[in-house]
């Protein structure tokens, strides 16, 4: 599939239209009911704006939390309503459903220009199970589906997929910014091309690097997963978390790079520590000798500044997980290093969603970052090459 070659809202007539747009508005609510990290909301005014400015009627949805199918005002996007009504400067209504009378009564009277939300579509448990029904009912409030939700773009769910079989379906403007730097940087990456993984489990990168073997030049392993490669390189890894049923993968991976003449860097030396716990005792060990009851938390800084020396020069450079329990300020100094080395590279860098994210915006070096993924886990699947059904499903140029 072309990703690139799928309509945009720049595509598609949207004069005094109703536009039902899928964004992601699953922010964080603190214990008072307030938004504590607004990012997502903010990702996708430039579509919000842009809809307005050329006088559709827009209708937004989303989805926040678990709510489990059932309508629990714990989950109510209310709080939304009230900082897109500031952000926007116009009254933002709130349907108090998704596809019922509220929502349908509120929708039939936009203006050119209005904006209102309908309640979180999880509400409903036909959402997640992408019921044709429920996609039906969501697509009979408006005349076009603008899916900016990259987030979610990796779920078939009713408001992300099956609701563009019954509307013209284009995507607006953050999918776009994310499909066309991370497509750019996966199809023709200005060499070289270095990929650092990371996070907890080899098995959720696997994907990555097979996807990217024949294009990448340097492969860096840390975090969580490198373990697994350690103990198929037969290393004493202490209680680090490996994967027992993955070995032989990491042992296919490492036969792999060696026959594509990628260069492959794992840690040389790690801080381990006694427990899994912030204030565990800890210290600096050889990765090959990991003394018995202790665990791999972070890299150790001679890999550190492997890792670093490795980054210079590179073209790009796509980076997926932190190399260490970053949220530990004593073992956040490998993924602080990295994150660094990084930002100096001048390369372009790709910072994959989710957990990456958290920590180089944790680490204060978002804005030194070309993009940073507003979607961890359809980021991964991006990167893994595989099909994400909320693209999909839009219509083609
Ligand atoms: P993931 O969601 O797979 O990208 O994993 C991210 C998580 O991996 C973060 O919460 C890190 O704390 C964790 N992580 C990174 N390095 C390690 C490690 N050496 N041992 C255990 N967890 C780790």
């Amino acid at each position: 599939m072309n990703y690139l070659n799928k309509k945009s809202v720049k595509d598609i007539d949207i004069d005094n239209k109703k536009v039902l747009v899928r964004c992601d508005f699953n922010v964080p609510i603190d214990e008072n009911g307030n938004i504590a990290n607004t990012k997502r909301i903010d990702e996708s005014l430039e579509t919000i704006q842009y809809l307005i400015r050329h006088n559709a009627k827009i209708i937004l949805c989303s989805h926040l939390g678990r709510p489990k199918g059932e309508c629990n005002m714990n989950f109510s996007l209310a709080p939304v309503a009230k900082y897109l009504s500031k952000t926007l400067g116009k009254e933002v209504k709130l349907a108090e459903d998704v596809v019922g009378e509220s929502a349908k009564n509120l929708s039939s009277k936009l203006n050119p220009g209005d904006v209102m939300l309908i309640e979180n579509v999880r509400f409903h448990h036909e959402e997640e199970k992408n019921d044709p029904e429920f996609s039906k009912k969501l697509a009979s409030l408006a005349q076009i589906y603008v899916n900016d939700a990259f987030g979610t773009a990796h779920r078939a769910h009713a408001s992300t997929a099956g609701v563009a079989e019954y509307l013209p379906a284009v995507c607006g403007f953050l999918i776009k910014k994310e499909l066309t730097v991370m497509g750019n940087a996966i199809d023709e990456p200005k060499k070289p091309l270095v990929v650092i993984l990371g996070g907890s489990k080899v098995s959720d990168k696997i994907g990555v690097i097979y996807n990217l073997i024949d294009k990448v030049d340097t492969l860096i392993i840390g975090g969580g997963m490198a373990y697994t490669f350690m103990k198929a390189l037969g290393y004493s890894i202490g209680t680090s978390i490996c994967e027992q049923d993955k070995i032989n993968l990491a042992k296919d991976i490492m036969v792999k790079v060696k026959e594509k003449d990628v260069k492959f860097l794992i840690p040389v030396d790690i801080k381990v520590g006694l427990e899994y716990k912030p204030d565990t005792e800890s210290k600096i060990v050889e990765s090959d000798s990991i003394p018995e009851g202790w665990m791999g938390m972070d890299i150790g800084p001679r890999t550190q500044e492997i890792f670093s020396e490795a980054l210079k020069g590179s073209g790009t450079i796509i980076w997926q997980g932190p190399v260490g329990v970053f949220e530990w300020e004593e073992f956040a100094k490998g993924t602080l290093a990295v994150a660094k080395a990084v930002a100096e590279s001048g390369a372009i860098s790709i910072i994959g969603g989710g957990d990456s994210a958290s920590a180089v915006e944790k680490l204060g070096f978002a804005d030194r970052m070309t993009h940073i993924s507003t979607g961890g886990g359809a980021s991964l699947k991006f990167l893994e090459g595989a099909i994400l059904p909320g693209i999909a499903a839009l219509d083609d140029k």
